[in-house]
């Protein structure tokens, strides 16, 4: 099995730090379907199913490189399961994409839009590609023949991609673009996650920290803690961490810590958020601005309140999990706790809020934009904003029920409320034939 590279759901962080223990996004996202599973009665043929993708399309993708040279790169969309919709989630372009993680990421995605109750399934794909070393009009090339290989099996109703790891609006907006010249009308529904003046949502590319702030919100009402007595550590300084940390910063909380690829910022006092320039403002600035730095690893360690991994996959595992020690982890990034570590988490009393919903604002203004694109009408920002915090709630709402019904942690509680809408969703439907 492949080991597991980042897999933040920061659309434009693209930090790389060592992790360890290596636990595929597949092997994770299994284990955590086998879990929710066993505490809900349901079909096991039907839990057998959601192992599996429902389809995996591989491509190459050759482009001449600005030197005249050919290279050829290999590209992958995994389809998991569209039985509440179609599919929906990022595009990653990484070196790290392989197959198995397309899959295991697109399981999340599948889990994610069920406990948002969005009429979607999950998909993830990506092209293996450093993005760094591409220029510009070559990600444009690269962009538009991905766009044509996978042309026959995108589209509004049936797969629509979004930003991910090393793809940004501007991407989409190419994408949007070879797919519209070949259908020979305009769709901007294809993909979301566009700049605004093609049909992007207002508030799309803040939405994954905004949601991360607003559950950190509701975890610590949850839990009877004044925003303005708690403290926070935020791993990763890209959109989804700089948003949420500026975000919970303004609602009163105290933020201690904030790290990028080059290390940790840490300010017992508090961090003025808005001074220090994020990951998209200026690049890995984050050691630049601070008088005092400890690593990356010291600052999953912190003593704090809680802590936000928004930076990739991987960090909290079976190595560092017993040293934790904030009360509560809001996961920013897809996949940030292996399941070994998740164990010795729940054994020992620390809450952790899971990303299918916590980073869930991300594919929910993703709705937001594809109904915005569907009636040609814009909404405001404030409308969208407004829209998201009502969508967090009731997502909330739901899996505070479970988690308050049984003995489990808030990962399975969401799982259950994912699971519990997918599961009935194909019993209603059936198998075909
Ligand atoms: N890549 C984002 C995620 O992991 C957004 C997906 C979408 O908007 O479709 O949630």
């Amino acid at each position: 099995m492949a080991s597991q590279p980042e897999t933040t759901c920061d659309e434009s962080s693209e930090e790389t730090i060592e992790v360890t223990e290596s636990e595929s996004a597949l092997e994770t996202a299994r284990q955590q379907l086998y879990h929710a599973a066993e505490h809900l009665d349901i079909d096991s043929n039907i839990v057998e199913r959601l192992k599996y993708p429902k389809k995996v399309h591989e491509v190459t993708v050759p482009i001449e490189r600005d030197d005249g040279t050919v290279e050829v790169f290999t590209g992958y969309r995994a389809q998991h399961d569209s039985v509440r919709g179609p599919f929906k989630g990022g595009l990653r372009y990484h070196p790290d994409v392989t197959r198995d993680e397309c899959v295991g990421l697109g399981m999340w995605m599948t889990w994610k839009c069920a406990v948002m109750g969005l009429p979607f399934g999950g998909a993830k794909g990506g092209i293996a590609v450093n993005s760094k070393e591409l220029s510009p009009t070559e990600k444009e090339r690269l962009t538009r023949r991905f766009a044509q290989e996978v042309r026959d099996v995108i589209g509004p109703k049936q797969d629509i991609p979004a930003p991910d790891m090393g793809t940004d609006p501007q991407t989409m907006a190419w994408l949007m673009d070879a797919y519209s010249m070949q259908e020979g009308e305009t769709i901007p529904g294809v993909v979301t996650g566009k700049p605004p003046v093609v049909g992007g949502s207002e508030g799309r590319e803040e939405a994954p920290g905004r949601s991360v702030a607003i559950i950190t919100k509701l975890a610590c009402e949850y839990y009877d803690w004044e925003l303005n007595n708690t403290t926070v550590a935020v791993q990763g300084y890209g959109s989804v961490g700089a948003n949420a940390a500026r975000l919970l910063d303004n609602w009163g909380a105290t933020i201690i810590a904030i790290s990028d690829v080059n290390g940790a910022m840490y300010e017992p006092g508090g961090i003025d958020t808005a001074t220090v320039p994020s990951h998209d403002e200026v690049p890995e600035a984050v050691t630049e601005y601070a008088d005092n730095t400890i690593s990356n690893e010291e600052l999953l360690t912190v003593d704090v309140d809680v802590l936000i991994p928004a930076a990739l996959g991987n960090v909290i595992t079976k190595e560092n999990a017993e040293a934790i020690d904030a009360d509560l982890i809001v996961e920013g990034a897809n996949g940030p706790t292996t399941s070994t570590a998740d164990s010795i988490l729940a054994d020992r009393g620390v809450a952790v809020i899971p990303d299918i919903l916590a980073n869930a604002g991300g594919v929910t203004v993703s709705y937001f934009e594809w109904l915005q694109d569907i009636n040609r009408r814009a909404w405001s920002l404030e409308r969208v904003n407004n829209e998201l915090e009502a969508e967090m709630q009731a997502a909330w709402d739901a899996v505070q029920s479970e988690f308050e019904q049984r003995d489990i942690t808030w990962r399975d509680a969401a799982y259950i409320v994912a699971l519990s809408r997918i599961v009935e969703a194909h019993k209603a439907r059936g198998l075909w034939p």
